[in-house]
Order: C-alpha cells, then structure tokens, then sequence
C-alpha cells in the first residue's frame, strides 16, 4: 500500500472515533498562534502534502461544497463557455449561512479517476483548503478543526504540529 493510501487508512480510523479527535483538540496548545507555530505549521503542511496525494482522496470535493465568489463565478462561466446567468442557475445555490456554494455534492466537476475537470480555473476556496500553509492555519483556526474531519491532511498536520506540545 502507498505511503498516501496508508495515511487515508489511519485518518478513517481516527475519524470514526469522533471522541479521540475531540480530545486532541481540547488539549491542543500547539494550535496558539506565535512565530514557532507558524513555522512548526509550514513545514508540517509541506512534509504531508508531499506525502499524501490528493487523487488518493478527493474526500474534499465529494463533501464539502465549497464558497464561490462574483470572480470564481465570471471565470468558471467563462470556461464552461457559459452565461454568467445559466451559470449560475445550473451550478450555484446558497447554503445556510447565505453564501453561493456548488449546488451538488459531490462537486460537478469531479471526475471518477478524482481529477478536477476545471483544475486550471477552480474556484479560490478549492486551491486554498485546507487552509493549512503556515499563518492560514491560526486565521482559520475554526474552519482547520473542521477540516480535520473531512481531509486526512489536515488531521496529519495536526500529528505533526502535536509533536511540539
Ligand atoms: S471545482 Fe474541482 S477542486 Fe473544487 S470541489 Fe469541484 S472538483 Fe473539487
Ligand atoms: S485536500 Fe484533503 S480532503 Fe481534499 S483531496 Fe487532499 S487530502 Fe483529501
């Protein structure tokens, strides 16, 4: 089994045990923003992303919709050769909290071997989860302690930053 593939495993595991996670994240004083933990989260995001491949996975792009902005929208349509309008009926809808997200999940656009079919123009939410190159980790502290339960990458660099308790 690869390196990724076992690190998916390990993550499902965990993952069905909500409990074990809920009580890493209680005790977790490594996830206090300073200078040390900034860098501790860059190098623990490199050395698992180096790791894990994400066609391994695309648990992200099954589950979670993700946000779509005016920009992510006028490029995409463009791509897909679309009116803004049909676009937008076609793929967008607003979730709970009122914000335009991916109608469908999983996403439209993935396809069955989990490659993207508008990698190149994805939207800014899919390149950037999950939120975990560095200083982005504390910005979105809340949203990394969700990601933690939908991406085995993130819980990785979560054993990585435990590490420096
Ligand atoms: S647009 Fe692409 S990267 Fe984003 S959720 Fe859909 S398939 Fe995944
Ligand atoms: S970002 Fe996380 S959830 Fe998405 S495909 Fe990669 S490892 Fe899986």
């Amino acid at each position: 089994m690869s390196e990724s593939l076992a690190m998916i495993r390990l993550w499902n595991q965990v993952k069905s045990n909500r409990s074990q996670l809920k009580k890493e994240l209680k005790k977790a004083n490594y996830l206090k923003k300073s200078r040390q933990s900034i860098i501790h989260a860059e190098q623990a995001h490199k050395e698992v992303f180096d790791k894990i491949d994400c066609l391994d996975c695309a648990n992200c792009c099954s589950s979670i919709p993700p946000l779509i902005t005016n920009t992510d929208k006028k490029r995409i349509a463009k791509h897909l050769n679309l009116k803004l309008k049909d676009f937008e009926q076609q793929y967008i809808t607003l979730d709970e909290d009122g914000d335009e997200v991916f109608n469908q999940s999983p996403c439209h656009f993935l396809g069955d071997d989990n490659k993207c079919f508008i990698y190149e123009v994805r939207p800014k939410a899919c390149r950037q989860f999950p939120h975990t190159e560095g200083h982005e980790l504390f910005e979105n502290l809340n949203l990394f302690k969700t990601n933690i339960k939908y991406c085995p990458a993130a819980f990785h660099i979560l054993k990585a930053l435990s590490v420096h308790t």
